[in-house]
């Protein structure tokens, strides 16, 4: 059964936060300064794969994506993977992750025999020092180092996230198009999102047009006629191999079209990233009291039909409690 709400939007996707933890503690999601998640209101592996299950084989969800806080930050990341892969293989869907990047060196492989298709890596300087200062750490080679071997291990199509803020790094957009067109990898420029703990400072937002036009005066970016996508618009530099695209959620949302559904790392569904509270459902206590499946995909359709056409405006979003983007996954 397709998962449809009332504005007819079939929903097929699923991003699953696997921790709420991080190793990093970018300026922009301060993991640091959230509430800490208690490991036992935490998903276990077992508690996972059974959601993944219901999502796959009972509303025919084609794609998981794992995120988090830092997915690669869970201790039994690997044995997870192990199992989602005996899942995939009886139901198939597209496996992907996104990740900072920076804890993988040597899994690679693994994760690739394990079935992992898709790497969405985050990178928000190109220079290491201010890297350091974004995300409280000095380790940006890792990451670098990290896409390398991506590549080589087989995955195609990474893509790097990079969230744009004004006078933080929006100077480094032509070198990070300069670096697309060295590499062939995607960019994609996000907008800067307010939640709660990541001390928005709406001067520092700017909007994907805004960038676009600049960067128009110095490359010639076209459209990609082969974009199929709705979340980024892709670009591409004539005679180049670069793809650069704008993710717009808040300058030119993309809710219309939404296909997807969260659940946080502590077993709540998410019905966006800026739903409110009242319309969560606590999956893992579902879970934790023995409801059958059929139960929890009965809590599951009821609960979408709360989900609103688009989320609120700008100064709305500034204004939600308890919307941190650590436990609730990006
Ligand atoms: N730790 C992983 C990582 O760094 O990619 C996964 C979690 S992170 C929360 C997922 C994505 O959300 C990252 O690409 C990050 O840049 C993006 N993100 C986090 N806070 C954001 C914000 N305030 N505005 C826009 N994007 C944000």
């Amino acid at each position: 059964m397709k998962l449809i709400d009332k504005y007819n939007r079939a929903h097929s996707y699923l991003r699953l936060s696997v921790t709420g933890n991080c190793n990093l503690n970018c300026i922009y999601c301060n993991p640091l300064t959230s509430d800490e998640l208690i490991s036992k209101h935490s998903l276990s592996n077992q508690e996972i794969i059974r959601l993944a299950r219901i999502f796959v084989t009972l509303f025919e969800f084609s794609k998981i994506r794992l995120t988090g806080g830092e997915p690669f930050a869970r201790k039994n990341i690997i044995e997870l993977f192990e199992e989602l892969s005996i899942l995939k293989k009886e139901f198939p869907f597209e496996l992907a992750v996104t990740t900072n990047g920076t804890l993988l060196n040597g899994k690679l492989k693994k994760l690739k025999e394990l079935g992992l298709d898709r790497l969405n890596f985050s990178l928000d300087s190109l220079i290491p020092e201010r890297y350091a200062q974004i995300t409280g750490k000095n380790v940006q080679s890792k990451v670098l180092h990290t896409i390398d071997e991506a590549e080589s291990e087989g995955f195609l199509n990474t893509k790097i996230n990079t969230v744009v803020i004004r006078n933080v790094n929006d100077d480094e957009i032509p070198d990070f198009i300069e670096y697309s067109i060295k590499t062939g990898r995607n960019i994609r420029f996000i907008e800067y999102m307010p939640f709660s703990n990541n001390g928005y400072d709406k001067d520092g937002f700017i909007s994907s047009k805004e960038l676009l036009n600049t960067i128009n005066k110095s490359y010639k970016l076209t459209p990609d006629e082969l974009d199929a996508g709705f979340v980024a618009k892709d670009y591409l530099i004539k005679n180049t191999n670069a793809r650069i695209s704008f993710i717009s959620p808040i300058s030119d949302h993309f809710c219309g079209l939404c296909n997807r559904l969260r659940i946080t790392a502590d077993g709540k569904l998410k019905l966006c990233l800026f739903s409110p509270h009242k319309t969560e459902i606590d999956l893992l206590n579902f879970i934790r009291n023995g409801f059958p499946d059929e139960q929890i995909k009965d809590s599951i359709s009821n609960a979408l039909l709360e989900k609103d056409f688009a989320h609120p405006e700008i100064d709305d979003l500034i204004q939600l409690k308890n919307n941190d983007i650590i436990s609730l996954g990006g």
